[in-house]
């Protein structure tokens, strides 16, 4: 994520807002006190408790498809998109 010199993340938005950009993804940090469902993380499969810190990412231009995520699974899943592109999808499939 941002602290890494080498991410890709780009910050945008106001400093309040915690939205990043990268690869064509946009994230937004969701902070725990607006945590207030239960959501499943694509990640793993398990649940998004409320009032646990995550992310929500959605292709840029499709806020349609946007998907609540742990924070770690994202980072994981966005490091293999990044260095499987296509390959690692179809290996995980
Ligand atoms: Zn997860």
């Amino acid at each position: 994520m941002p602290s890494d010199e080498r991410s890709p993340w780009r910050f945008r938005g106001e400093p309040l807002a915690l939205e990043w950009e990268a690869d064509g993804w946009h994230l937004r940090v969701v902070q725990p006190y607006r945590a207030l469902k239960v959501y499943r993380c694509p990640g793993c499969d398990q649940e998004i408790l409320p009032r646990t810190m995550h992310v929500v990412v959605w292709p840029e231009g499709s806020p349609q498809q946007r998907r609540h995520w742990h924070r770690p699974c994202w980072e994981r899943h966005f490091t293999e998109l990044r260095r499987g592109g296509e390959r690692g999808r179809r290996r995980r499939a």
